[in-house]
């Protein structure tokens, strides 16, 4: 180990550099804001079984010590209750910015809409700027987590990186499509302005272990009513899309991102599109066969369809996903299952 290696020059410090072959690299100090919360806690599993140092900031608005506990005994793991809205000292060779209100209970159907969308663009302007701002003084590489809903609702179809997007700028989820593309601007600014090495993911939807159970996602929402014997909830007529994406490939993705000499915006994301009613069907298949389906209206502005076009990501950090819709859902159902049970008892 290297002491004080934060202390050395960017260029010594940082992951990118090569190290000659059978030679370890040195561990590496990494933040992960956002780390009590799905994706983060499996990215954070990840960085630490391959060696390196994690600090985890979190304020638990939808993250949970549950999802990180396992570490705790850890000496090279580090939990720091705290908002990324406010600024923040710290040393360290890479930040993955993952810190952002993401359940869309939030921002579809709270009451309370404009405390709520207040606290989108709070996080994701003023934390991504302060996420900046330690990067450019300590020389750290950052990554931003930004999504595909900065599309919008496409007028391309797969998406590929090169397209802008068709979002609604007053509509009810612009708070979190907003916010997002406002997080890239801000963090490519840094990059052109102040040389901050930046990296940017744009994910499609993701499902996994330790996804909020009632965060009002649609693979969450039919796992958990499959899982309790309630009818699964498909909105409008079921015939828009999405294309799912198993954690544990998400998290690849991030890390050969970070790693790599690219920038992006690169799409992350599982190509294989389902309309609502066939992502009921493969719930039933994996969980109840007699499980019905109830339909409810749908939310404003809901994306007709989406599917990633990964080819960047493919070409460039020679990565794609690995685990099919269902491979990886009965893996979740697993986790699922616990979870409501431990609730009940
Ligand atoms: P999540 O809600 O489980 O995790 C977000 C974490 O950020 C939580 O632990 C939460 O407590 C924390 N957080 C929120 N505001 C904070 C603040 N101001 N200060 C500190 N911590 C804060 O959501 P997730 O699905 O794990 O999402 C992680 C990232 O990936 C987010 O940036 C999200 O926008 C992005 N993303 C996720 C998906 C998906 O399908 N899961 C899709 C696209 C983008
Ligand atoms: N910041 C932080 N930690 C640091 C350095 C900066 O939280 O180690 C915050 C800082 O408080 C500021 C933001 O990041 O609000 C942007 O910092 P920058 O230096 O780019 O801008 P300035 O402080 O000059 O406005
Ligand atoms: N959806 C659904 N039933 C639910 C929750 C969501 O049919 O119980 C639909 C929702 O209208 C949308 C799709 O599933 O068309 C994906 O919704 P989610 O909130 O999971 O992700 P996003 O809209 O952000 O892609």
């Amino acid at each position: 180990d290297v002491p004080h290696r934060h202390l050395l020059p960017v260029s010594t410090a940082s992951a990118g550099r090569r190290f000659p072959v059978g030679l370890r690299r040195p561990p590496l100090r990494i933040v992960v804001t956002g780390g009590a919360g799905f994706v983060g806690s499996h990215l954070v599993d990840k960085l630490l079984a391959r060696g390196d140092s994690v600090i985890v900031i979190d304020n638990f608005f939808t993250g949970r010590k549950e999802n990180v506990v396992h570490h705790f005994q850890n000496p090279r793991f580090e939990l720091i209750r705290h908002d990324v809205v406010e600024p923040i000292l710290l040393e360290v060779d890479q930040i993955y910015h993952l810190a952002c209100p993401a359940s869309p209970v939030h921002y579809k159907y709270n009451p309370v809409k404009t405390i709520i969308s207040f606290l989108f663009y709070k996080t994701n302007v003023m934390g991504t700027l302060n996420m900046l701002g330690l990067a450019k003084r300590i020389g750290a590489r950052f990554l931003l987590t930004s999504t595909s809903e900065v599309y919008g609702d496409p007028l391309e179809h797969p998406q590929k990186e090169t397209y802008w997007g068709n979002v609604n700028p007053i509509g009810v989820r612009s708070c979190y499509d907003e916010g997002k593309r406002t997080a890239e601007t801000l963090t490519m600014d840094y990059h052109r302005g102040a040389n901050v090495q930046v990296r940017i993911a744009r994910i499609f939807n993701t499902y996994g272990p330790r996804m909020c159970i009632d965060d009002g996602r649609v693979v969450s929402n039919f796992v958990a009513q499959a899982l309790r014997r309630k009818p699964l909830t498909v909105y409008g007529d079921g015939k828009q899309t999405r294309s799912f994406q198993y954690v544990s490939d998400l998290v690849d993705g991030l890390v050969a991102l970070m790693e790599s000499e690219h920038i992006g915006p690169f799409n992350l994301g599982n190509p294989g599109e389902f309309t609502m009613l066939e992502l009921a069907e493969v719930v039933k298949e994996t969980i109840d066969s007699t499980a019905t389906i109830e339909f409810k209206p749908n939310t404003a502005d809901d994306p007709h369809m989406r599917k990633p076009d990964i080819t960047k990501a493919k070409e460039l950090l020679n990565w794609e996903p690995k685990i099919s819709l269902r491979e990886g859902l009965p893996r979740m159902v697993t986790d699922f299952r616990q979870r409501i049970l431990d609730a009940q008892s």
